[in-house]
């Protein structure tokens, strides 16, 4: 039956008897998904607007499943997070990462930077800028090439405590990116709060360009209030030449999206740096 249960946790395989994953059972197989080793990353290239060039990934989790084959994040970070199980998984996401930029460089690739998405349960914890910093010393990257990407929600629950979290991992050299902006409650004027070094548009204001003037103002806005507070500006989703143009007359700084690369697994991206070398 087709009836979503009430966590919204429901998903249906593709085979003909389709029934629902319920959540009990999504939790028990998530809870050793690191250890079976069916957790993988997806790196997006984020580009550089003037040149071109790729300056730096973001990390983006996907599940291998034996049974109900590649689960997406939405898929099943909403359960990780409400149960705990984000904060070991997220552990592994971020030694993953160095693992792998470490790889690239010691490959002769130039040094960009990665970037992983921080979960709300993660960022709470007392001894996170502790255990970031010695999962990076131990994977040999240096710790400027790391960057976190945290959401305005995350940092509104309680400022104070994010200040001083933010505060303490960029004391060890670790970047730090405000994501989805334009989605939550903050105001331009709290991000000087925080010490943050890029600023990533929210796709939905990226969608509409470059026809949607209230959207070509607030990007407008945004840049500039960004480059002000001396922050890099990341534009997310963009997927063809109009919003391309728009941003880059805007003076954003870098983007994201499937008009230049859907996110790629590592030997994909491998073969996309190995490429851009030969430009
Ligand atoms: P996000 O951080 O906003 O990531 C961007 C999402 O947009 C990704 O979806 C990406 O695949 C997708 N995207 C990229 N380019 C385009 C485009 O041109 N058009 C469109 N329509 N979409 C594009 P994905 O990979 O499904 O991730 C969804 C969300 O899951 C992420 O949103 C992030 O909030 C979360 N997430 C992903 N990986 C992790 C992780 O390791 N830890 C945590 N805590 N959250 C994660
Ligand atoms: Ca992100
Ligand atoms: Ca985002
Ligand atoms: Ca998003």
């Amino acid at each position: 039956a087709k009836e979503l249960n009430p966590g919204g946790y429901c998903f249906y395989s593709q085979t003909k008897d389709e029934r629902s994953v319920d959540r009990l059972e999504l939790e028990a197989e998530l809870r050793h998904a690191a250890e079976k080793h069916q957790l993988r990353l997806h790196y997006q290239p984020k580009i550089d607007m003037a040149s071109g060039r790729v300056a730096g990934v973001e990390a983006l989790l996907r599940w291998q499943h034996p049974r109900w084959g590649l689960m997406q994040p939405d898929q099943f970070i909403p359960l990780a997070e409400e149960t705990g199980l984000i904060v070991g998984i997220g552990y592994w996401v971020v030694q993953t990462a160095c693992h792998d930029a470490k790889s690239w460089s010691d490959a002769g690739h130039p040094p960009i930077s990665v970037a992983v998405n921080l979960s709300a349960r993660q960022f709470r914890q007392e001894d996170l800028a502790e255990r970031l910093g010695s999962i990076v010393r131990a994977s040999g990257l240096a710790m400027n090439r790391l960057e976190l990407e945290i959401t305005e929600s995350m940092v509104m629950r309680d400022p104070d405590a994010a200040a001083d979290a933010m505060r303490r991992l960029r004391a060890m050299g670790i970047r730090l990116a405000m994501d989805d902006f334009g989605t939550g409650y903050s105001s331009l004027g709290v991000l000087k709060r925080f010490p943050i070094q890029s600023l990533k548009v929210d796709r939905s204001f990226v969608r509409d360009l470059p026809h949607n003037g209230d959207d070509v103002a607030i990007t407008r806005a945004v840049i500039a209030m960004a480059h002000s507070l001396r922050m890099d500006v990341v534009a997310e989703g963009v997927e063809h030449q109009g919003q391309f143009d728009a941003l880059l007359k805007e003076g954003c700084d870098q983007f994201q999206g499937y008009f230049c690369k859907p996110p790629l697994t590592e030997p994909d991206l491998v073969r996309y740096l190995e490429d851009e070398r030969r430009r």
